[in-house]
């Protein structure tokens, strides 16, 4: 084989792979260029998802005349001219790519008019071809119009989705956009449809309301973090959701570094575990979070779309998510309402399906829920070996069959859906909740029913409490609170040591466990191939009554099957979780005044006593509001 210079158009092409997959890319980096160019006002028009049209129109400084067939050629900025720039990037852009590429796979057209020139000039380019500037009548800013997307690559082109997919991911990658850049105005047209209007000059709260809801401003808590000083620290500003508008997906998540989009596993996990017993496993917080650093702390030229970063300095910015959004959550009552807890009750079922949606919202997500599962077995159908040829393509499922899974599937019910929070709370209600922690006003006042849920009153209604699930976390937190402290709990020595059985693989780590161990009280050695010798266990375990051997045999077959590593964080607080749960009193046992009173007076002091450390709510809340709806008051 020949080696061979690759032509122009091609070596454009393979960079476009790596940038435009979707009409989505195509639109993200076209309102970058407008965000760079300082515009303050924003029109995006979709035809067909972007597919067949997309064009975004801009008031920003434009293009000189002589500059606009540079415009489209490859590795042509205006944004860097050394390499000391790439440390400190002010721009969303910089790598002089997007234009070239989408135009060597696609129909595009610039018209553009610099605020010193007389007139404007309009380019046009497709595949190889790039014409001459002509001039042409057009205000002050650039619009750039491109038309059949992938016309010349049809194996991309196959790659997309149906246009309500795509116009959905066009439409996430604007809000985001949107939302990082409060101050530009932002209209949206899908295919003649207004899809998105956002005024110019928001605040960045009011931007962030008017994108994700109104309807949840209310269950918004404000997080803020500023540890800046010079060109170090971190200052963050969000606005994060109470627990009971966590959603099954991540897709309420949006994180900014420095005015862009990012994914960060990093900030996804300090998120999470600021939210750790809040909210089930499973369940994505609500979160937007909008981080600033200096550009000489992150290495954003990590990534071909600018996603992913690279973070100098990791575990601050991991120290400063967590500890702010953790701050915000301690700030506020988390506490669910009953109507909370109970999808549907008092409701209407067209707020009952998605709190906040108009019913043709509602609709139009359902639609777009569809589309997406038909993708989904679309996809799997056409990524199945084929039986008999192995050509790619050959085995893409006839069209029709489309149509008929959106039938079959539209008769089926989308479990999905009842997953997302199925209540809308009233304003009432839910403004109450933010204020600080229920007090309860006479501890003494507890009833104890069934022998397993505390009855008690604060301000705001009736105080519902799970009896086990509030011990639990009261005891969880001290717990945590002791070996933060002290390093470890306080052990009681056996006289005669417990011997436990366990596999060879467990003997084999058992270097892993031995400073997890120690942690919580246990002091075991192994005993031979397949034992383990168990010398002292935790004396709170053992003032509880609680048999250490059960115990120590559930968390050794949970290290064993892969369970979690016994070096994390995340290992302590789950065997910190084990023994509360072990130790806590239990549904069933009856209590007397004095343990009511007591357990009360904890539940006070403890922060977020308002969840067991699984994530369920240890107390709920049946709000004066709540009891007047359900005797007809209101
Ligand atoms: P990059 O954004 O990485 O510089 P692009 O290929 O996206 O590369 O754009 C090339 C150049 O075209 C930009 O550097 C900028 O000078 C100019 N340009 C593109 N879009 C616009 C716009 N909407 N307004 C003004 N100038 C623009
Ligand atoms: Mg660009």
């Amino acid at each position: 084989m020949q080696i061979r210079k690759l032509s122009e158009l091609l070596v454009n092409q393979i960079a476009a792979g790596e940038v435009i997959e979707r009409p989505a890319s195509v639109l993200k980096e076209l309102v970058e260029n407008s965000i760079d160019a300082g515009a303050t006002r924003i029109t995006v028009e979709l035809e067909q998802g972007g597919i067949e049209r997309i064009s975004i129109a801009d008031d920003g400084h434009g293009i000189a005349p002589e500059q606009m067939t540079l415009a489209l050629t490859p590795h042509a900025t205006s944004k860097i001219q050394q390499a000391e720039d790439l440390d400190r990037i002010g721009t969303m852009g910089f790598r002089g790519e997007a234009l070239a590429s989408i135009a060597s796979i696609s129909r595009l057209s610039i018209t553009s008019r610099s605020a010193d020139a007389a007139e404007g000039r309009i380019i046009e380019a497709h595949g190889e071809h790039v014409g001459q500037p002509r001039p042409i009548g057009c205000p002050i800013g650039t619009t750039i119009e491109v038309k059949n997307l992938f016309f010349n690559t049809p194996a991309r082109r196959k790659f997309l989705r149906t246009s309500t997919t795509e116009q959905t991911r066009c439409l996430e990658w604007l809000r985001d956009l949107a939302m990082a850049n409060p101050a530009i105005g932002v209209r949206c047209i899908g295919d003649g449809k207004v899809k998105l209007d956002l005024p110019i000059n928001q605040t960045p709260r009011q931007r962030v309301v008017s994108i994700i809801g109104k309807e949840l401003e209310d269950q918004l808590i404000e997080v803020s973090v500023d540890r800046f000083n010079d060109t170090r620290g971190i200052l963050v500003w969000g606005l994060v959701g109470l627990p009971a508008i966590a959603r099954a997906t991540s897709k309420a998540q949006h994180v900014f570094l420095n005015g862009r989009t990012i994914r960060d596993r990093t900030i996804q996990h300090a998120i999470r575990e600021a939210y750790r017993g809040l909210i089930e496993p499973g369940k994505h917080p609500t979160a937007v979070l909008m981080i600033e650093m200096s550009p000489t702390a992150v290495d954003v030229n990590v990534h071909p779309a600018k996603l992913e970063v690279r973070f100098r300095d990791q575990s601050m910015v991991h120290r400063a998510i967590y500890h702010g959004v953790k701050d915000a959550l301690g700030r506020a009552d988390v506490t669910p309402t009953v109507f909370q807890r109970l999808p549907g009750v008092g409701m209407d079922s067209s707020t009952a399906i998605m709190p906040g949606l108009s019913p043709q919202q509602v609709q139009e997500q359902q639609e777009h829920q569809l589309n997406h599962q038909v993708d989904r077995l679309v996809e799997y159908l056409e990524a199945k070996p084929a039986n008999t040829s192995t050509e790619p393509g050959t085995n893409t499922p006839p069209p029709d069959i489309r149509s008929e899974l959106k039938e079959v599937l539209a008769r089926t019910p989308i479990n999905s859906f009842s997953s997302q929070p199925n209540f809308a709370p009233s304003p009432a209600t839910i403004h109450e909740q933010i204020g600080e922690l229920p007090k309860v006003q006479r501890i003494e006042q507890v009833l104890q029913v069934h022998s397993s849920y505390l009855i008690s009153q604060d301000e705001h209604g009736v105080l519902i409490i799970d009896q086990h699930a509030l011990h639990e976390r009261v005891m969880f937190n001290k717990l945590l609170a002791r070996v933060m402290g002290n390093g470890s709990l306080e052990q009681q020595a056996l006289l005669m040591p417990i011997v436990l059985d366990v596999s060879s693989t467990l003997i084999d780590r058992f270097d892993e466990l031995d400073a997890l161990l120690e942690r919580i009280g246990v002091q075991c050695a192994p005993m031979g191939p397949k034992a383990v010798g168990v010398h002292a266990v935790p004396s709170f375990l053992h003032s509880r009554n609680v048999a250490a051997e059960p115990f120590l045999n559930e968390l050794f077959e949970k290290i064993d099957h892969g369970g979690f590593v016994p070096t994390s964080e995340e290992a302590l607080h789950e065997v910190l979780d084990m023994m509360s749960c072990k130790a806590a009193i239990k549904a069933g046992d009856v209590l007397s005044d004095n343990e009511l009173a007591a357990i009360m007076q904890l539940r006070q002091e403890h922060e977020r006593s308002g969840s067991c450390p699984h994530g369920r709510p240890t107390t709920v809340r049946l709000t004066i509001e709540e009891l007047e709806k359900l005797f007809d008051r209101r």
